[in-house]
């Protein structure tokens, strides 16, 4: 899995919401996003919601549940799975057009507030940051708010040129690369200065941008399921990972 540079966990804290206390404790970004993990101080289902409605107008991101699980269990206090609004369940019908919002975006958040009672736990957030949100910020469309990687944007040739390279057959990637092999090729010894201007030079997570949210939708908008994000959550942590490891 190909990682990109230009997230960082700066990108997590933009799209926090200010109203609760959040450690991050674990990133792992990717080309079109980040896989991350913050404990936060919430404590109850009231906080949760109210936190979720936050962190959608800071983010500029919206969800719906998409998988409820028993509340007030011994372990687990409040626990709910959110998809992104641009992502249908499975079997609805297809929309069709620029404003399709089933267009399978797979991010996605869990809030689980674990229960602060629990006795040997290790974990040490446990008691005073006792809600864990795992994120999937890996959207498959635009997202207009903070959070993104900071660039300028790119010129309207630099962009028609790349929607070329698409219309030739390019992926993302040798886009890119081809790309900057013909910025080589014409600036020589300054490549290396343009290369920092991201209006001539534009991250390889642009390109991959502009070409799902741009062109594969103009172009080949139907039936495929081209569209897919980068990498898989790979989350194994679970609600209960600190009874279980302790020994009776
Ligand atoms: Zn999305």
């Amino acid at each position: 899995m190909e990682e990109n540079p230009d997230w960082n966990e700066s990108n997590v804290f933009e799209i926090m919401p200010e109203s609760y206390k959040a450690h991050l404790t674990s990133f792992r970004p990717y080309l079109r996003g980040y896989n991350a993990i913050l404990r936060l101080n919430i404590t109850n289902k009231i906080e949760a919601d109210d936190w979720l409605k936050d962190f959608s107008e800071k983010s500029l991101t919206s969800y719906r549940v998409d998988r409820t699980f028993p509340e007030n269990t011994p372990k687990v206090l409040f626990k709910k799975e959110y998809r992104c609004l641009h992502n249908s369940k499975p079997g609805a019908p297809k929309i069709k057009g620029p404003h399709a919002k089933n267009n399978a975006c797979r991010a996605k958040l869990t809030i689980t507030i674990k229960q602060r009672g629990m006795k040997r736990s290790k974990d040490k957030y446990l008691k005073d940051f006792p809600c864990e949100v795992i994120l999937r910020y890996i959207h498959n469309h635009p997202v207009d708010g903070k959070g993104g990687p900071k660039q300028k944007r790119p010129s309207k040739d630099v962009e028609d040129d790349v929607l070329e390279l698409f219309s030739k057959g390019h992926s993302p990637t040798t886009a890119y690369e081809s790309f900057r092999d013909n910025l080589k090729e014409r600036y020589g010894a300054e490549f290396d200065k343009i290369a920092q201007d991201t209006t001539k030079c534009p991250t390889q997570q642009w390109f991959y941008s502009l070409y799902y949210n741009t062109y594969k939708r103009k172009h080949l908008e139907a039936n495929d399921d081209g569209i897919h994000c980068q990498g898989d959550a790979n989350n194994d942590k679970e609600d209960d990972d600190s009874m279980s490891s302790s020994t009776e």
